[in-house]
């Protein structure tokens, strides 16, 4: 069946700047790290990129890395692409990056030129696509020369491989730097992208100064702590949850502790007080940083990003809210 996009997307969704730039994009981003990788179901996939376009949803966000195995996610993308939503592309913002590691030896991994480029390369094969909107380096790399990685980036722009350049998980100290050697190159930096949640608060230790000075926007990934800022595990590990999946590394049982269910059930517990689910409220919180541009969000189905995105209907936070927030998460 051929996919037409839902004519009303455009009406429901709340769109903000990122940064200093030109682009504006929807308060909710889609990140295709779990659940779009060869081991998954492509006709849930496709459902979900589908649902998320529907509502509003123009920024999908990929690495080289996503799947598994490493590469699958984007090849997902493609093929779904290529269906779906080729006749949409100048609507969608779409991301890739490199900095972890990805194929054997030195060239495989870090923040070197040849690294970079030829990630890009790859993952611009495997998408299918001409170009990305936005190229990141994933993750700062000590052992590289900044400069160096920088020089990269503005060259896949300057090469037409990108339209703009991010980077993730940077520090505060290192962000300013590579603002600096970015705008002395001419390819100002867009956006960044960290970790950033109700347990994770990191990026308000300066880093959202640094944003903020800059005109630098920012994208904030995990909102939901991979699903532990939920209802679904207070009464135990559903099968059909991210943590009962043993091919998903990144989060497993020994990270939902009683201490952490037991903050959770009261953030619950505020949620609904103010007619939400923790799921939103979390979302909500993360979007109430007025650094804060769009929130990455993940997801296994279709409904979840519905969901999510219904967080938008109440963005509002009182002070009270916020007292008994932080009072719970300090
Ligand atoms: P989240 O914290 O949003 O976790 C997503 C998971 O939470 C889903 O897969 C699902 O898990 C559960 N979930 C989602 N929505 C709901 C809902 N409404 N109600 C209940 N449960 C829900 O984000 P991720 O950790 O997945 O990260 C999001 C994106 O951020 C990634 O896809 C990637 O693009 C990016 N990212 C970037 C990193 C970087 O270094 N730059 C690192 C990590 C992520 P379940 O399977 O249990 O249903």
């Amino acid at each position: 069946p051929i996919y037409v996009a839902n004519p009303e997307r455009y009406k429901t969704m709340k769109y903000k700047r990122c940064g200093r730039s030109g682009v504006q994009l929807s308060r909710l981003s889609l990140g295709l790290w779990q659940n779009f990788g060869a081991v998954d179901s492509v006709a849930n996939a496709r459902a979900m990129l589908r649902k998320a376009f529907d509502l509003g949803i123009n920024h999908f966000d990929l690495a080289n890395n996503y799947g598994p195995n490493f590469g699958s996610a984007e090849i997902t993308y493609g093929t779904i692409h290529k269906q779906d939503f080729a006749p949409y592309r100048d609507e969608l913002f779409i991301a890739s990056k490199a900095g972890y590691d990805m194929w054997p030896g030195p060239f495989g991994i870090g923040g070197s030129r040849k690294y970079l480029v030829s990630s890009c390369d790859q993952s611009l094969k495997r998408t299918g696509l001409e170009y990305f909107d936005v190229f990141y380096h994933h993750c700062m790399d000590p052992e590289t020369p900044i400069e160096e990685t920088m020089q990269a980036l503005d060259y896949i722009v300057r090469s037409g491989r990108a339209l703009y350049v991010g980077i993730s998980n940077y520090q505060p100290a290192q962000t300013k730097k590579a603002v600096d050697i970015l705008k002395s190159l001419g390819t100002p930096l867009l956006i960044h992208q960290p970790r950033y949640n109700m347990f994770d608060r990191w990026i308000e230790d300066g880093l959202t100064d640094v944003l903020k000075t800059e005109g630098v926007g920012s994208i904030v990934f995990s909102p939901l702590a991979q699903g532990v800022l939920t209802n679904k595990y207070l009464n135990g590990i559903p099968a059909d949850s991210r943590a009962a999946r043993p091919e998903l590394i990144y989060l497993n049982n020994k990270d939902i502790t009683p201490e952490k269910l037991a903050k959770v059930q009261q953030l619950n517990a505020i949620a609904e007080s103010r007619g939400q689910s923790l799921a939103q409220m979390a979302i909500a919180w993360t979007l109430h940083n007025e650094a804060v541009t769009t929130c990455l969000i993940g997801a296994s189905r279709p409904s979840q990003i519905e969901d999510s995105v219904a967080a938008l209907n109440n963005l509002e936070f009182s002070a009270d809210d916020i007292a008994k927030i932080d009072a719970i998460i300090r």
